[in-house]
């Protein structure tokens, strides 16, 4: 049996709008310690996580260290797993350093297709190395983002983890977002406040003017490209479905109680 994107319909009416407080109660509430949040220590993730240690909420924070990051990030996670008792930060790394892909395949970031393959295989490979020990994956995409984002619901489907994809923020707009950013404990990146809008590995990132979109810092070398891939919902990918099991059936349940 197959749990898809349809399936999902219902709970998605559901949780459509809802204050993210709620999705991520509710996602605590039914899987437990088989959900995770997604965070690369940006502003959006960093209000998720505030958000869950504030209400006690004891969820693994899952931080892929792709080797090449600004020391600001690795600051910024370091600062995150101090000050949240609740969560529990775990670092995934690349099979390989950097020097060490660099040595086999030369500098893949400089082409786009080169580009495909670095950020496969230093930032979603981790993430697949743990498939199987999470059936729900919580980031903090927005639909204010705009692009593929824009369509981003509560739920979704990540066939290549096996796991369902979870939005708390898919409804917040720009000042919805100042706002969370603003409460109490939340952990700020300083390179926001160094004109990086979005913050990726340093080869990648530059800062952005005041006049360009946010995303015109990540990978300004190679026109075309504007998200990694980690994320279902920016690689356009079809999701078939996923393996049904009993915690989905209850979630499933749960949703048409409500
Ligand atoms: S963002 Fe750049 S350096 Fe980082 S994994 Fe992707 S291509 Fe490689």
């Amino acid at each position: 049996m197959r749990l898809t994107e349809n399936d999902l319909a219902p709970l998605n009416r559901r949780f459509e709008g809802a204050p993210p407080l709620d999705l991520l109660r509710f996602v605590a509430e039914t899987f437990g310690d088989r959900a995770a949040i997604l965070s690369s220590m940006q502003q959006a993730g960093a209000a998720l996580c505030a958000l869950a240690d504030r209400a006690g909420l004891p969820f693994d924070v899952l931080f892929v260290d792709t080797g090449v990051l600004h020391a600001e990030t690795l600051q910024t996670r370091d600062a995150l797993a101090r000050t949240h008792p609740n969560l529990r930060v775990i670092t995934l790394h690349p099979e390989h350093s950097f020097a060490e892909q660099t040595r086999r395949e030369g500098l893949l970031y400089l082409s786009k297709e080169g580009q495909e393959r670095c950020c496969d295989l230093r930032k979603s490979a981790p993430l697949r190395r743990v498939k199987g020990r999470y059936d729900a994956l919580v980031s903090a995409l927005r639909r204010g983002e705009g692009g593929a984002r824009a369509r981003v619901q509560p739920f979704s489907i990540d066939q290549e983890q096996n796991a369902l994809r979870v939005h708390p923020l898919h409804a917040v707009d720009r000042p919805g977002l100042d706002a969370l950013v603003a409460l109490d404990g939340v952990v700020l990146n300083p390179l926001h406040a160094m004109g990086f809008p979005t913050i990726g590995c340093f080869p990648c990132t530059t800062p952005v003017l005041p006049d360009e979109p946010e995303r015109a810092g990540r990978w300004r070398h190679l026109t075309s490209v504007t998200y990694c891939g980690i994320n279902p919902v920016d690689r356009d990918a079809h999701e078939d479905g996923i393996d049904l099991h009993d915690r989905y059936q209850a979630l499933l349940a749960t949703a048409d109680q409500r």
